[in-house]
C-alpha cells in the first residue's frame, strides 16, 4: 500500500505536536492544512521567520521583547514601581496579571517550576539571576505567583533560601487559589482578590 503521509508532511507534524497542547492528531490537521492553504502557510513561513530572528527574551526578566537593547517595555517603563519583583512561571501570567490591571510592578519570569521530571537548571540559574538583581536593584518586595503544587511549594522554599542574605520582604499570592491548583489555569476574578490578599511567604 502507498504510503498516504509525505515524508515532509511527516516531518511538520512531528515539530507541530510539540507545542503544547498540540497533540498528534490535531498536528496531522494543522499539517494537512498547511498543505493546502498555500498562501497562508508562505505567510506563516515569514512570519516565523522574523519572529525568529527579532524576538528575544528580556535581559532582565525574560519577558519576550523586539526592542533592540534587549530590555522589554514593561522593564523599560519607568511609571512602574521599580521596587516590587512579581516571580511568575511564565509570560502567560504577565499577561493575565496586565489584563486585571492589579499590578504596577516589574517582573520576573521563572520559566516553570523546580521539578524532578523536567529539570531544574534553568530554573536554579534564573533564581540565581533574580538574586542578583534583588541586591543590584534596590528592590523592596519579592511577589511570588507560583502554583500552590509541591513542585511549586518547592520552588518557592528555594527562592527563599536563596533570598534569605538580602532580608528581603518576600509575599506570595496564595489566598484564594485552591491547594494544588495550577497559577496558570485560576480565573482573573480569583487572580485579583488572590493580588490583594497576598501574605508574607
Ligand atoms: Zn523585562
Amino acid at each position: 500500500m502507498a504510503n498516504v503521509r509525505l515524508k515532509l508532511l511527516d516531518e511538520l507534524v512531528s515539530y507541530l505536536k510539540n507545542i503544547p497542547g498540540i497533540g498528534e492528531k490535531n498536528a496531522l490537521k494543522y499539517a494537512f492544512w498547511l498543505a493546502e492553504h498555500k498562501d497562508k502557510a508562505r505567510a506563516i513561513s515569514t512570519l516565523l521567520n522574523e519572529i525568529s530572528t527579532s524576538v528575544k527574551p528580556c535581559k532582565l526578566c525574560y519577558n519576550l521583547t523586539i526592542n533592540e537593547d534587549g530590555i522589554c517595555d514593561i522593564c523599560a517603563d519607568s511609571s512602574r514601581n521599580r521596587g516590587l519583583v512579581c516571580v511568575v512561571e511564565s509570560i502567560e501570567n504577565i499577561l493575565e496579571i496586565e489584563l486585571a490591571n492589579v499590578y504596577n510592578g516589574l517582573y520576573f519570569i521563572l520559566g516553570g517550576v523546580i521539578s524532578p521530571i523536567y529539570g531544574i537548571d534553568s530554573i536554579i540559574k534564573r533564581i540565581d539571576h533574580l538574586a542578583q538583581r534583588i541586591i543590584e536593584e534596590h528592590i523592596e518586595e519579592v511577589i511570588l505567583l507560583i502554583s500552590p503544587t509541591t513542585e511549586g511549594e518547592l520552588t518557592i522554599q528555594y527562592i527563599k533560601e536563596k533570598l534569605k542574605q538580602s532580608s528581603i520582604k518576600i509575599t506570595k499570592v496564595a489566598i484564594g487559589v485552591p491547594a494544588g491548583a495550577d497559577i496558570n489555569y485560576i480565573n482573573r476574578k480569583t487572580l485579583i482578590e488572590a493580588f490583594k490578599m497576598r501574605t508574607v511567604a
